[in-house]
């Protein structure tokens, strides 16, 4: 891809998603902690309408360890491999409290102690630091893997792929916005079974479109 197109890509994209957010709703760090992990194989829009049931009780890690493993399940029961992220959950807020009163606790701020946790694995620890403490890391999820291969600015087959030549692939200015506005795009406009291309400020230049739709 060339860099006068890479630099239109990603300047349109800030353009169209200038807030560097994420759809979770959420109000402390456990509960992003929470939400992230509970994201993994449902949808946010999911998640959010669980734990819109709960939050409001389950502010800190400390209030996690008071409920029951039935308790926690029953909670999250919503979202997909329930039982497996309740337990994760416990243990994790387990780690988080250990030696602290509460209601002090520390969400690790590096990927290598944040995969450390139960049930945090590399891309949601990259979502967490990305969101809670700013940093350039990019979560490679379905959304990012195929924005990437259709515009052409990786050819893998994989996300777990791409995530390895992510940092590569993206000149590094874009890094710190190239996270929620490629799962934005991805998620409401370059959609999986039917990307709007009718609408697509990109169609000039994106390798998708003129290997499928413009040939
Ligand atoms: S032209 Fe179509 S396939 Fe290419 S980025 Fe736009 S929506 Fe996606």
């Amino acid at each position: 891809m060339q860099k006068k197109n890479i630099d239109i890509f990603f300047t349109t994209l800030q353009k169209l998603y200038p807030e560097n957010r994420t759809d979770l709703i959420w109000k402390t760090p456990w509960q992003l902690l929470v939400a992230v992990v509970m994201s993994a194989q449902t949808t946010d829009k999911q998640v959010n309408n669980v734990t819109k049931h709960f939050f409001d009780n389950i502010q800190t890690p400390y209030d996690t360890l008071q409920l029951s493993l039935e308790q926690r399940s029953q909670l999250i029961k919503g979202v997909n491999y329930a039982p497996t992220k309740a337990r994760n959950l416990y243990t994790t807020a387990q780690m988080l409290t250990e030696g602290r009163t509460h209601p002090n606790y520390h969400i690790p701020d590096t990927l290598s102690d944040l995969i450390k946790l139960s049930g945090v694995g590399e891309k949601t620890a990259k979502v967490i630091l990305h969101v809670l403490y700013n940093t350039n890391d990019i979560a490679v999820d379905t959304h990012v893997h195929r924005v990437m291969n259709r515009i052409g600015l990786v050819n893998t087959a994989s996300p777990i792929q791409t995530s390895k030549i992510i940092d590569n692939a993206i000149p590094k200015r874009y890094a710190y916005i190239a996270h929620h506005t490629l799962i934005f795009f991805g998620r409401y406009h370059c959609l999986a079974r039917k990307p709007k291309c009718e609408s697509c400020p990109f169609t000039s230049f994106c390798r998708y479109y003129k290997n499928n739709i413009n040939s």
